[in-house]
Order: C-alpha cells, then sequence, then structure tokens
C-alpha cells in the first residue's frame, strides 16, 4: 500500500487532522502482548492499546469468534432482536452486578448515555466530578473532565452545573451536593490523570454520602474494568455498589463498544435513548468472546498476581528507590511511575529498546498491558525501565 514509512508519515500530515502525537513507527501486527512495527522489530507493549487489548493482540478464540460471526451478521440495527447483544447483555449484568445495559460504542458515548440517564430519573441537571477526572471528549463527557487544556476551547458549549471537587475527599462531595445534585461522577481510580489511587474507603464513603443525600453514584470503570485491577471491576476491591457503571475499553479485546449499566428502576423509556451500532451482533460477539478468554485464562487472577509480581521487581531494580521516581503506585497490571520530571524522553529511550510506554499527565509513566504478559516480559520491561531511569 505505502512504499516506505516515510510516506506514511507524509501522507497522515496531509489528510489527517494532526490530534495525535505519534511516534515515527508504524505499528503492522499485534500478538499476545507485543505488537511489531513495519520493519519486523518487535516491542513488548505496556500501553495495551490504553487499557484495551487486556487478552492479548489478535487473541485466536476472539479472532475465530468476530470471523465467524462476520459470515453471519454484522449488522441489523437496533429495530431487530438479535443473540449476541441478549447474551452479552445478560453476561455483562452478572458480571457487574447491575441489572439492566445499555449499549453504544465508546467510552464517551456510555458516560454521556449516563448522564443523561441520570438526569432524566432525577430530574436535576448538576453534576459532581473530580479534580483530575478524565471521562471522554464528547461535550457531556467532556463537562465532567477537569483538564482545562482539554476543555478550555469548548467552554461556551459544555454542561453548566458540574462542579470539580478534590479527588479522594469525600467530605468536598457532601459539602458540594445541593438540591439539584443528579450525581457523583468519579473513576474508581483515576486513568488519565496518572493512575491516582484513593484512600481506602474513600468510594464507600462516597456511596454513602450518595444515598443519604438521594444522589446518584456513576462509577467510570472504562479503564479499570475487565480485570485491569485485579478483580472483574475495581468497585469489587471495597464492595461499592453505583447506581451507574460506564465500562469500554477493553471490553471487546479491541472492537469498539461500550456499555452503561445502571441498577432496577433506574432506566430510560422507549425513544428516550438509542444508538445506530450500539450492540450490534459482531461488536456483541467480540465482547462475548473477549469475557470468555478472560474467564478461561483467569485473566483477572493473572492481573492480580503480576501487578504484584511487577511491584515487586520494580522495588528488587531499586527503581522506587531512585531519586528521579516520585511515587509508584496501582492495583493489579494498572500501574503508575510518577517521576519528579517530564517523562516524555523515557518514552523515546523506552522505544529504542523496544518497549512501548507512554505517559499519563506529563511526569507519569503508565504501564498498562495487555493481562496475558508473561513474566520473562516483565521483567525485559523492568530492566529497560532500571537503565533509562537511571
Ligand atoms: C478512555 C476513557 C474514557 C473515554 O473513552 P473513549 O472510548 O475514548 O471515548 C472515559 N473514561 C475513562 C475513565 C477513560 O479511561
Amino acid at each position: 500500500m505505502f512504499s516506505s514509512p516515510e510516506e506514511v508519515f507524509e501522507k497522515e500530515k496531509k489528510y489527517m487532522m494532526p490530534v495525535y502525537k505519534r511516534p515515527r513507527i508504524v505499528i503492522t501486527e499485534g500478538k499476545g502482548a507485543t505488537v511489531s512495527d513495519s520493519f519486523g522489530n518487535e516491542y513488548i507493549d505496556c500501553v495495551g492499546g490504553i487499557a484495551v487489548n487486556a487478552v492479548g493482540y489478535c487473541h485466536p478464540k476472539v479472532v475465530k469468534a468476530i470471523k465467524e460471526q462476520a459470515e453471519k451478521l454484522m449488522h441489523v440495527s437496533n429495530l431487530y432482536y438479535t443473540e449476541p447483544q441478549v447474551e452479552l447483555a445478560e453476561k455483562l449484568s452478572g458480571k457487574c452486578g447491575m441489572d439492566k445495559v445499555f449499549f453504544c460504542n465508546s467510552g464517551a458515548e456510555s458516560v454521556e448515555a449516563a448522564l443523561k440517564l441520570a438526569s432524566k430519573v432525577t430530574g436535576k441537571h448538576k453534576f459532581i466530578a473530580a479534580e483530575g477526572s478524565f471521562h471522554g471528549r464528547t461535550l457531556g463527557s467532556l463537562s465532567v473532565t477537569f483538564e482545562t487544556k482539554f476543555r478550555s476551547v469548548f467552554e461556551p458549549l459544555l454542561l453548566n452545573g458540574v462542579k470539580f471537587v478534590r479527588y479522594n475527599d469525600a467530605e468536598a462531595i457532601r459539602k458540594a451536593i445541593d438540591d439539584d445534585t443528579a450525581a457523583v461522577i468519579l473513576e474508581p481510580i483515576q486513568g488519565e490523570t496518572g493512575v491516582i489511587v484513593p484512600s481506602e474507603g474513600y468510594l464507600k464513603e462516597v456511596r454513602e454520602i450518595c444515598t443519604e443525600k438521594n444522589v446518584l453514584l456513576i462509577l467510570d470503570e472504562i479503564q479499570t474494568g475487565f480485570g485491569r485491577t485485579g478483580r472483574w471491576f475495581c468497585k469489587e476491591h471495597e464492595g461499592v455498589e453505583p447506581d451507574i457503571m460506564t465500562v469500554a475499553k477493553a471490553m471487546g479485546a479491541g472492537f469498539p463498544i461500550g456499555a452503561m449499566l445502571a441498577k432496577e428502576g433506574i432506566e430510560f423509556e422507549t425513544s428516550e435513548h438509542g444508538s445506530t451500532f450500539g450492540g450490534n451482533p459482531l461488536a456483541c460477539t467480540a465482547a462475548l468472546a473477549s469475557m470468555k478468554v478472560i474467564e478461561e485464562e483467569k485473566l483477572v487472577e493473572r492481573s492480580r498476581e503480576l501487578g504484584a509480581y511487577l511491584m515487586e521487581k520494580v522495588h528488587e531494580g531499586r527503581i522506587d528507590s531512585n531519586p528521579v521516581v516520585k511515587e509508584i503506585r496501582g492495583k493489579g497490571l494498572m500501574i503508575g511511575i510518577e517521576l519528579t520530571k517530564r517523562c516524555g524522553e523515557m518514552v523515546e529511550k523506552a522505544r529504542e529498546r523496544r518497549i512501548l510506554i507512554n505517559c499519563a499527565s506529563e511526569s507519569v509513566i503508565r504501564l498498562v498491558p495487555p493481562l496475558v504478559i508473561s513474566k520473562e516480559q516483565i521483567d525485559r520491561v523492568i530492566s529497560v525501565l532500571r537503565a533509562i531511569i537511571k
């Protein structure tokens, strides 16, 4: 298709809006926890499609399921029943501990659905979100996203009536609630801001406040879901039950799909919401196959064990005592290494040594590799990190 990577870079620049800053490599294939570029160089991938490729790249069972479904029925619209959609609804609501599901195609869409639903069932219009939050880039989801660099140019279009309070401070939420507050929306661990893990008890306390004040709690598990933190969903660490929950990212093993789930009695009526593609049979088949792989290969447990292993190795390699390292934190295979300086240069250095990492916020290296990553691969990642952090 293209004669060289340079041609790809040139045409991308000519034809695409420059919203992404990318390194000058062209990724052509992926397998397990590795990807290859157009020269055949193989990289251990600790970005994992941004916490999407939990079951690894091109998992044969997911590939097979997609192929077979593609030959039968890819899309038929939500005007008709299809089996994969209903099968997934049952399986997903069971795993999430929720009652009803709405399918969509991305994280931001699931947040949109959650905000609309919370407004409609409460008849109220204000939301409380956390400083440092990231919930997506559509106008509604951006309204509850904190970072000014994402929002400032779009200001007048965003929902008004969103209050941002300090993350990890439940009392701040209590104070911010007023008579027109529909819901509080939180990530159980903040991902994009640099893997910020709140103190134990925070979510529980927020849950109690929301119940007491009769305000809905929306948990955004888009990044933390599907085994990433060593549980199917991060809320399980504390046994906290939200009223509404959003999921996407790892759900379809790379096939775009998202969902918004809610407890009994919190739901849309006919025509109040909808999506052309949301929950189409191909996407649902991919999600079903992906969830089956997570179960069969015990990837939730694996995430927990390998997360602990990685932390141990970080310690053994004395990465945590390096003066450049401010803090290392995380749960399962969702790990942030906060540095005392920007981490852009380290991302490049790691790539030269065939490890892909990225920065979540400017000074945090975020590791969210496929959950199928091996111990040997983790060892390699650690030895490279150790060398480049020096
Ligand atoms: C990625 C992410 C989103 C947005 O998902 P998209 O699929 O990019 O729209 C929302 N919330 C959280 C917590 C995320 O990590």
